[in-house]
């Protein structure tokens, strides 16, 4: 018997799993053990194939493969190479105790070559703590998983070279500096996820939805932008990443694990280091938004973990969609449930919406007249109620561009500028947090939300006034604190005060 270690992904981690190969005579052919998925069953004639092709066929007989855990589903092609090298050490191409300590990933071609899979970081890490000796991987995969310390990734392109890397120390090394130098290639091409979006200079006038970017940017608050056709609401919503702080690299490592799970096999040139922008179309679905399918993989609520979700034309989306948004904005995170095992994605993510104020977009408009009529204008409103709106702590009008706003006149701010003030007020709210950490009350109750976020007497009569008013229901009270705590970091006030709530309630009532 020959064993080696593989990896099973669940969610966006990996946990170690364990290939143990049987040759033993009898009626020839291949049975695999221990909840293999489609792709797994399927691994035994690439297998078989790319052996063969390689000049190691395997002998026509009967070939068992276990792969404890026996409770824990394995999917995906990356069980092709661990597979592979169990059953070769098996046949007695290697010596079984050659495997002790190794652990591989890898789809096996029908040529022998070794082909990327998805989820590297994740296995790498799980490799890592499982504390093997060396992970053999395939070589578009190595820049991933060279980002985590512990086990020294191997880069191969077919299994003749993992074989020959199990066996032979000296030729190991060498792979090692081929991978080396294959990267210090690929490191001149920047790694990212599309082409750096223009800057917020480019975009004339527009000052309240620059603002509502900013206090979007500092304080992470969902935000809605409503205005007619081409007032430049995605111009806006697309600048919002360059005003979040640059990504640190835990929370590189967080957003590089979920694309990688989520890539099929497409082989990231290392850590992702922007912050995502992903904005689905309002024909996506429920599933594809936030994640899903019978080997639950990262909707675009967990591709946008840690950046931007737009959803342009927020009334033309489903309600059903919608509404699945709704606890992951909430957590920060996706919960998809399947049989016993349940796996979360990441999804601390900050949601851009955009729309028409009405149906033909032109209600409220200075020069054109709306045409829809009041049942659609009705139906239409109707289609935002809810409980994903009311998360929704900014909502400012984006107005017509005006001739006159396009005359350079003022300068505008640019990204740069902006974020860092974002980057300012962030600093301030850490500071603030660690020093108020031990002295403030905790809980909900608004009296101790209140002190905790150190509303201001006259802060506090205003927030009361808009309460008593019916302007503010009790999560929009709590939301708006939460907006004008924000505006106070902006401006590093210790106190939410009266100017700060004013304005929250002013870009939360739009
Ligand atoms: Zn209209």
């Amino acid at each position: 018997m020959a064993s080696l270690q593989a990896y099973a992904l669940v969610g966006v981690s990996a946990r170690p799993v364990l290939v143990e190969a049987h040759v033993r005579p009898g009626l020839p052919g291949m049975s695999l053990v221990g909840l293999p998925g489609a792709a797994v069953r399927e691994a035994s004639e690439r297998i078989r194939s790319g052996a063969a092709s390689s000049a190691m066929p395997l002998p026509t007989q009967r070939i068992t493969v276990n792969l404890p855990p026996a409770d824990l589903p394995k999917e995906g092609p990356g069980f092709d190479l661990p597979v592979a090298l169990a059953i070769l050490a098996a046949s007695g191409y290697l010596a079984p105790e050659q495997l002790r300590g190794v652990g591989a990933l890898g789809e096996v071609a029908l040529d022998g070559g070794v082909r990327p899979v998805s989820g590297v970081l994740s296995c790498a890490e799980a490799a890592s703590q499982a504390g093997v000796s060396f992970l053999l991987l395939p070589l578009p995969n190595l820049a991933e998983a060279r980002e985590v310390a512990g086990a020294v990734p191997v880069g191969v392109r077919c299994l003749a070279e993992a074989v020959r890397a199990v066996r032979d120390e000296g030729y190991r090394l060498r792979l090692h500096q081929r991978g080396e130098r294959w990267l210090g290639r690929r490191e001149s091409q920047p790694v990212g996820l599309g082409p750096r979006p223009p800057d917020l200079s480019d975009i004339a006038g527009q000052h309240a939805a620059k603002r509502a970017l900013e206090v979007a940017a500092a304080g992470a608050h969902h935000l809605l932008l409503s205005g007619p056709p081409g007032a430049g609401k995605t111009m806006l919503a697309r600048r919002l990443p360059g005003l979040l702080p640059s990504l640190t690299r835990f929370e590189a490592i967080e957003v590089t694990r979920i694309w990688s799970v989520a890539g099929g096999g497409r082989s990231l040139s290392g850590l992702v280091r922007e912050r995502p922008f992903r904005a689905p179309h309002h024909t996506v679905s429920r599933a594809a938004l936030v994640g899903g399918g019978p080997t639950p993989r990262p909707g675009e609520v967990s591709l946008a973990h840690r950046g931007v979700l737009f959803l342009d034309e927020l009334p033309e989306f489903s309600r059903d969609a919608l509404e699945s948004l709704r606890q992951p904005l909430e957590d920060g995170c996706v919960v998809i449930t399947r049989r016993q095992s349940a796996c979360v994605f990441p999804a601390a993510t900050t949601l851009i919406a955009a729309m028409n104020p009405c149906p033909c977009g032109f209600l409220g408009h200075p020069r054109r007249s709306c045409t829809c009529t009041a049942g659609a204008l009705a139906h239409y409103n109707d289609r935002l109620s809810g409980p994903l709106v009311d998360r929704i702590d900014l909502q400012v009008g984006v107005p017509p561009l005006e001739i006159d706003a396009l005359e350079p006149a003022v300068r505008e701010a640019t990204t740069a500028e902006v974020r860092a003030r974002v980057e300012g007020a962030r600093d301030f709210r850490r500071e603030r947090e660690a020093r108020t950490a031990s002295s403030a009350p905790a809980g909900d109750h608004p009296t101790a939300v209140e002190r905790r976020l150190c509303l201001s007497p006259p802060g506090r009569r205003l927030l009361h006034e808009a309460v008593a008013a019916g302007i503010l229901g009790g999560r929009g009270y709590a939301r708006t604190l939460g907006v004008a705590r924000t505006l106070a970091d902006l401006t590093g006030s210790w106190q939410v005060r009266e100017v700060d709530v004013g304005e929250a309630l002013a870009l939360r009532v739009g």
